[in-house]
């Protein structure tokens, strides 16, 4: 080999060796640019991500206060009519509180007019009937002449026909027990002739209790119970017998303060010329007692009812 050819085979080995070193370090210089480039792309993509997503959030953020706004703003509008529903609540009266015995057995109520039949018969009979309520009419035998038919539209209502002597004159019929008999007797024909009714039920005069008769009452309570004849007084007295003086609301407010402890009321009412007040008292008064709590009721009197006397019968003179 001569030394020419040497020299040509090491430059070829060199310019070898170098085009392999450049093959080499070439991809690897570029791999490492490349490398970096990603990462810095990498990196400005994912703050871009975050930008989307803060700014996405942002607005969400501002979609849901203006959802919470209409939220608050219905709260509110619903708090305003809850208020508005309660205080108009608030202006309706308040119940009177119920007595748990008698609700669970109930209240009688029993209104009974004295004295009748009057010139305002007529005009009771058409409140009650109004009001769909039977009551208690304790008449006398005055009306005899004017009141035929009062007597018996009374009876043909289905209210309950009571006696309250025939004259209603005290210094009659208490001056001795046939006096007594004989007013009562005369009441109970007449009643019968004139409705078909037998009465059975009695009011004295000024109640069993009264200081007007001279002979012991309970001659005469005994005799009623001989011959069949059941007497009632009353337990609630209205305050209507002194006519003018008393007003319809008074003779209302009487009645409803007297009632809540009782479980039988027997209420005193009357049915007279000079008792106005009682007539324009009455619906009220029935709407009142209506209203009282669920186990109330207004009847008329029958043998089924409680009795309320003052002075007992069948106990002999005493006191
Ligand atoms: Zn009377």
């Amino acid at each position: 080999m001569t030394p020419e050819r040497r020299r040509r085979i090491n430059r070829l080995k060199k310019l070898i060796m170098h085009a392999v070193l450049l093959m080499i370090l070439f991809p690897t210089a570029g791999c490492i640019f490349l490398g970096i480039k990603l990462y810095r792309v990498g990196r400005s993509a994912e703050r871009l991500e975050d930008q989307i997503s803060f700014l996405e959030k942002a607005l969400q953020d501002s979609v849901d206060a203006e959802d919470r706004a209409q939220a608050l703003l219905a709260i509110n509008e619903e708090i305003r009519k809850t208020s508005e529903r309660e205080s108009e609540a608030r202006a309706e009266p308040e119940e009177i509180p119920e007595n748990d015995i008698l609700a669970e057995e109930g209240r009688k109520v029993y209104l009974t007019f004295d004295d009748g039949p009057s010139i305002y018969t007529e005009e009771l009979l058409d409140i009650l009937a109004e009001h769909h309520v039977k009551a208690t009419f304790f008449v006398t035998g005055k009306g005899k002449e004017s009141y035929g038919d009062t007597y018996r539209r009374i009876v043909e209502e289905g209210h309950t026909l009571g006696m309250h002597s025939y004259s209603h004159e005290y210094g009659n019929i208490y001056a001795s027990l046939e006096n007594f008999r004989d007013d009562m007797r005369q009441l109970r024909d007449f009643l019968y002739d004139e409705t078909g009714v037998a009465s059975s039920f009695y009011r004295f005069p000024g109640g069993s209790s009264n200081r007007v008769s001279s002979t012991d009452i309970r001659e005469m309570t005994d005799y009623l119970d001989a011959v069949g004849i059941t007497y009632f007084d009353w337990n609630i007295s209205a305050g209507d017998a002194a006519g003018g003086t008393v007003s319809s609301e008074q003779i209302i407010n009487r009645v409803m303060d007297q009632l809540p402890p009782h479980r039988v009321a027997v209420v005193l009412l009357h049915d007279a010329a000079d008792k106005r007040s009682t007539v324009d008292a009455l619906p009220g008064l029935i709407e009142r007692i209506e209203a009282m709590d669920d186990g109330t009721e207004i009847l008329p009197i029958t043998e089924e009812t409680m009795l309320i006397q003052h002075v007992q019968s069948g106990q002999g003179s005493q006191g």
